[in-house]
């Protein structure tokens, strides 16, 4: 890949962390919040399924976080966009709409094809949580 479509890939990627990382900023500063002032049980007990509800939101922002992060890492030593799986060059756009992905699309397919598919999470899935998440594979919110 180009050194500028790389730049444009990394500055993406960290806009994407920055957003990510507020808003879990955020949401630690409402539980917070939310703790000091509880006039009663049945405010206890709204204010805590409340809480466990961001702790989930929280826990899905933190592993986008981290896979964000384990891209940039990848741009630093060089291997981003390289599918692991072929080895071949991820398209521009794919990495774009998804850019913590780690293989091309050709083998994305090929993973989601009938027959192969398994009713198992599979890894591919869990290290492309962005896909994850929008299609709402996956299961991690309970
Ligand atoms: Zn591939």
């Amino acid at each position: 890949m180009g050194k500028r479509r790389l730049h444009i890939i990394k500055r993406h990627l960290a806009e994407r962390a920055r957003a990510l990382q507020e808003s879990i900023d955020r949401s630690i500063l409402s539980i917070k919040k939310g703790g000091d002032s509880l006039p009663d049980l049945y405010d206890l007990a709204a204010s805590e399924s409340a809480v466990s509800t961001e702790l989930a939101i929280r826990e899905r922002d933190r592993f986008l976080l981290l896979s964000l992060r384990e891209a940039l890492g990848r741009i630093e030593k060089g291997s981003y966009g390289t599918c692991e799986r072929c080895g071949g060059a991820i398209a521009f756009e794919r990495l774009m709409a998804s850019p913590a992905t780690t293989v091309c699309i050709e083998c994305k397919t090929e993973e989601e094809s009938p027959g192969k598919r398994s009713m198992a999470p599979n890894p591919a899935d869990r290290r492309d949580p962005f896909e994850t998440f929008r299609t709402g594979k996956g299961g991690r919110m309970r």
